[in-house]
């Protein structure tokens, strides 16, 4: 390892996880490596003799050896490139929050979040003469005080 920079004592925690990313990287791409290695050897050595049956063991050896390659590269992602990794949680969190926003300020649940209109806007009728509250065109009665608008 060649960090020279010592971190600050709040990324220590961030820190550590790199370091575990970074052997966790290098224990999933040797694996993977091997893996690969090894079922592609036994898909070619199967092309070249049909009569030898290994089954679909090689193929998900390659398989298997492939997706330990991708986690690996994941991992190594994490571990060595700090720059993509808050790119990825600064386009994660956005994402996040208005999500929330989304479902806590109900435009996401239909008629529910948008029956209730300000009563500026409802109210175009008669001002209640004892209370001054403005009414609907269409009220008896006012909507503050009961008192009778006729
Ligand atoms: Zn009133």
């Amino acid at each position: 390892m060649t960090d020279h920079h010592v971190p600050p004592p709040g990324l220590l925690g961030q820190a550590r996880v790199r370091t575990t990313a970074r052997a966790i990287a290098l224990v999933l791409l040797v694996v993977g490596v091997v893996l690969l290695v090894r079922g592609i050897s036994d898909v070619v050595s199967e092309l070249g003799d049909p009569m030898m049956d290994a089954g679909p063991g090689s193929i998900l050896t390659v398989a298997g050896g492939g997706f330990c390659v991708v986690l690996g590269l994941v991992a190594a992602q994490i571990g060595w490139m700090r720059a993509r990794v808050r790119y990825v949680a600064g386009e994660t969190m956005p994402v996040l929050k208005d999500s929330a926003g989304y479902l806590s300020d109900g435009q996401g649940l239909g008629a529910i979040g948008r029956t209730a209109q300000p009563t500026s806007s409802a109210a175009t009728g008669p001002y209640c003469r004892r209370c001054g509250t403005r009414n609907d065109a269409e009220a008896q009665f006012c909507d503050s005080c009961r008192h009778s608008l006729a």
